[in-house]
């Protein structure tokens, strides 16, 4: 299959899974994570009329996004999907149009600098890890609607990155739990989107977009509300 032929069918996964929830596909976002890919692929992907794509290594972006843009595609724009560690933060903001993993207050701060420093500010979004595995990044979130303390320490953080200056945050982004039946992984998106929906409230801050779904998953994220899924080995095949 041709990564067009896999774009194709991945578009209609989204618009049946659109149907079952009563929801428009123009809500979603379709992120192509293209980790281990190579330039022709995500050219590809492009030409097949992809505009947003994800890497989730500082230095895999660096190397391939210039060669990307040199091609004539500058109209894409670039999530970051994976950890960011605080002192890359400043080649981050210059490469990438959005931080979807944003899970720690000083690598806001960071953000929020850099992007200031360029007179720019810094899309992103608050990485939340709902599942509480240990192996996952993001602020801890396992339970917040039963555990005050894991909900207060939250709301304070997220209250705290909200005010910093060059930085918006857009919305919430988690990861499914691997190998769990489909039951805990539409838990874990529900409380996503629970979590937003009293967030924002709370912080009076808009807070639309909403990262969950991968190969796996997506069409239950989107019956959970996601309105960005972030998609690599349904559209590039398997990596190695
Ligand atoms: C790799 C990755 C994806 C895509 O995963 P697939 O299972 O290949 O669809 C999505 N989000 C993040 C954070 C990733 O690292």
């Amino acid at each position: 299959m041709s990564v067009r032929d896999n774009i194709k069918r991945v578009e209609d996964c989204i618009a049946e899974s659109c149907a079952r929830a009563d929801r428009d596909p123009s809500e979603i976002t379709l992120v192509a994570v293209s980790k281990q890919k190579t330039v022709a692929e995500i050219l590809q992907a492009i030409d097949a009329g992809l505009k947003h794509l994800g890497e989730n290594r500082v230095e895999e972006g660096m190397a391939k996004i210039p060669q990307v843009r040199d091609r004539g595609c500058a109209d894409v724009a670039w999530h970051m999907v994976g950890h960011v560690q605080s002192r890359k933060a400043k080649q981050v903001t210059q490469y990438f149009d959005v931080v979807q993993s944003v899970d720690s207050l000083r690598l806001a701060k960071r953000l929020s600098r850099f992007a200031g420093e360029s007179a720019s500010v810094c899309r992103a979004l608050l990485e939340i890890n709902i599942s509480g595995e240990a192996s996952k990044y993001g602020l801890a979130g396992y339970n917040w609607y039963r555990d005050n303390a894991v909900k207060d320490a939250l709301w304070r953080e997220a209250r705290e990155i909200a005010a910093l200056p060059n930085i918006e945050i857009t919305g919430l982004m988690t990861m499914a739990p691997y190998g769990v039946e489909e039951k805990a992984v539409r838990r874990v998106f529900a409380d996503l989107r629970a979590l937003r929906d009293g967030l924002s409230l709370d912080i009076q801050a808009s807070l639309p977009d909403l990262s969950m779904g991968m190969t796996d998953d997506y069409p239950i994220a989107i019956e959970e509300g996601a309105t960005i899924i972030r998609v690599g080995r349904a559209i590039f095949g398997e990596r190695i």
